[in-house]
């Protein structure tokens, strides 16, 4: 078995960065940080920034949310590149690359139940043998590398053994949705994305979106995980699920004044595009700084 060559760059350039938000209610503090760090990185690279709306799930979204997302961004200064995307208009291009996996042949279908995997930390591969379509299943696609590794931009050197510890991975589910997995792995694609840079939370899925990049013959970005914020005087993650209020457009400078401060950079109040400024001049020279702050996997907002 190849070990992949961790030394070589992507042949990504140059910088192409984005930020892809849920629609499932308002940006809180911990997606506007990671909003703002994705926007840093990309700028201080003299890179992009695009935005994608995450819109696949339509139970999981909020009306309005896409477009209050927007104005949140627009009104901390985080001005994107080219027009934002919304995946539920890239259907075809997620069927495109489900039926080039399909040639292929890494993927089965499978019915295992929820119930039925209850449990199990890694898909067992029951339904490995069912190569041809079914009814009433998900589409699995069939991870085979036995050891992956890469350089994260912040978390450093992973390390994993795919098939053991990640396992195959739903990429259309039972109702007939697109799953996150193949759907950020096309767009990444087609728009041309050199770095991911997206919260730490999100790390595991790597090792099978580095899976489906050298199964559909792409190069693979450069990924780069940051801490996720903890909810003041608490273990937990700010996120919509712990009801992280919304942050509000009026207070704009003070919330990037929060967000500058976990990561260790104080600013006295100013225009968002003035503090935005501030941070890029820090992030541009200071990397080992900002790498202090970025290398952990959670940081508290004071
Ligand atoms: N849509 C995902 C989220 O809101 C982000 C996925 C990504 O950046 O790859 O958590």
């Amino acid at each position: 078995m190849t070990v992949p060559d961790i030394t070589a760059p992507a042949r990504l350039t140059p910088y192409r960065g984005r930020f892809a938000p849920s629609p499932s209610g308002p940006l809180h503090l911990g997606s506007l940080f990671a909003a703002v760090v994705s926007y840093l990185d990309a700028k201080a690279h003299q890179g992009q920034w695009l935005v994608r709306i995450e819109d696949l799930d339509p139970a999981r979204e909020q009306s309005g949310a896409s477009a209050g997302i927007l104005t949140t961004l627009v009104a901390h200064g985080l001005e994107w590149d080219e027009s934002e995307t919304y995946q539920s208009d890239r259907i075809d291009l997620y069927r495109a690359n489900l039926a080039t996996l399909q040639r292929q042949e890494r993927l089965y279908w499978c019915q295992c139940s929820r119930k039925q995997l209850t449990g199990q930390a890694v898909y067992p591969g029951t339904c490995a043998h069912q190569r041809q379509p079914l009814a009433d299943a998900a589409i699995r696609f069939q991870v085979l590398s036995e050891q992956d590794r890469f350089v994260d931009l912040f978390q450093g050197l992973q390390v994993c053994a795919p098939c053991e510890q990640a396992g195959d991975v739903v990429i259309l589910r039972k109702d007939g949705l697109f799953a996150y997995q193949l759907a950020a792995v096309s767009d990444d694609i087609s728009q041309g994305i050199s770095h991911v840079v997206r919260g730490v939370d999100i790390l595991d899925s790597v090792w099978w979106q580095r899976e489906l990049y050298r199964a559909l013959g792409s190069a693979i970005p450069h990924y780069g995980h940051f801490p996720v914020l903890l909810r003041p005087g608490s273990e937990q993650k700010l996120s919509k699920q712990n009801h992280a209020p919304a942050v509000q457009n009026h207070t704009a400078s003070a919330n990037l004044v929060q967000v500058f401060r976990a990561l260790g950079m104080d600013f006295a109040s100013d225009s968002p595009p003035q503090l935005l400024q501030q941070a890029l001049a820090q992030w541009r020279c200071r990397p080992l700084f900002s790498q202090i702050h970025l290398q952990s996997r959670t940081l508290r907002l004071d």
